[in-house]
């Protein structure tokens, strides 16, 4: 069976496929998606998936994240300034810039729009608006601050330089993300980034508090039958499931589905 079977949007699928090449998921991808597609009582539910490096693990966060974020792209005309909904934290530079070439490849799918925009919404670049974007220290902050304030809806960023940005600029418009995703958990802890993790969650709650504040007062950019409100919900991949992994899988997740293909 395939990865329509799984709950995933067809164009998604379609895009895999002819574009990608990718048509049969692999066991952690049928156990780990629909967790995500399918609307039941684990739509709102943290996830922790366990898995080797090699299992497919990248596809079966990205696919379900670019799932949700889908429909605002199809059905509204929707500008950057909503800024980043998802953020990915992988422990290296080298594996942030995996996922985002991964992640590139994905988001060249072409969508549809369901009417023809407006001048001023073609102005606002409707059709390349879901994009992502590394930041991991590889270029100048001046350089990431720019990019950054042109709105980036899914961020893939290394520990340290993320934990910065949010606490020394004010680039990085987060306040409405709704996917927060924790790669190769076991590596964080290795290498000793349980503190900045910590700091980064805290940093992504105080931004959340104005900007649902600014939606309950109007104040924001409204999207018919959008969630904003919907909790952010996090998942956290590793390979073991080592005492150091559970002690972050709890302060990072709240009452977690297991995963293990
Ligand atoms: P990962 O475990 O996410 O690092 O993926 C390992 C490798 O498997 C990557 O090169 C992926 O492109 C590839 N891959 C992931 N899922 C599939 C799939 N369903 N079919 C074929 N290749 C896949």
């Amino acid at each position: 069976s395939g990865f329509a079977e799984l709950g995933l949007h067809p164009l998604l699928v379609a895009h895999l496929e002819n574009k990608m090449g990718v048509s049969k998921p692999t066991s952690i991808q049928r156990v780990a998606i629909p967790a995500f597609t399918r609307s039941s009582d684990l739509a709102d539910r943290d996830v922790f998936i366990q898995s080797q490096t090699g299992s497919g693990k990248t596809l079966s966060f990205l696919l379900p994240i670019i799932h949700d974020l889908l429909p605002l792209s199809t059905h509204s005309y929707i500008d950057r300034s909503i800024g980043t909904l998802a953020v990915i934290i992988a422990p290296t530079r080298e594996l942030a810039k995996q996922i985002s070439d991964v992640l590139e490849s994905l988001l060249t799918l072409k969508l549809r729009p369901e009417r023809e925009p407006t001048e001023a919404e073609n102005s606002v670049s409707y059709t390349r608006w879901l994009v992502s974007g590394l930041l991991s220290g590889g270029a100048t902050k001046t350089h990431e601050k720019a990019r950054l304030r042109k709105g980036i809806p899914i961020l893939v960023a290394t520990p340290g330089r993320l934990l910065d940005h949010l606490q020394n600029t004010s680039s990085l418009n987060v306040g409405k993300c709704r996917w927060l995703v924790l790669d190769e958990a076991d590596l964080l802890m290795e290498l000793g980034f349980e503190k900045t993790i910590q700091g980064i969650i805290q940093g992504l709650d105080g931004r959340r508090r104005l900007a649902m504040q600014a939606v309950k007062e109007g104040k924001s950019l409204e999207v018919g039958g959008w969630d904003w409100e919907r909790r952010r919900r996090t998942i956290l991949c590793s390979a073991t499931i080592r005492e150091d992994v559970q002690k972050l899988a709890g302060t990072a997740l709240v009452n977690p589905i297991m995963i293990t293909a």
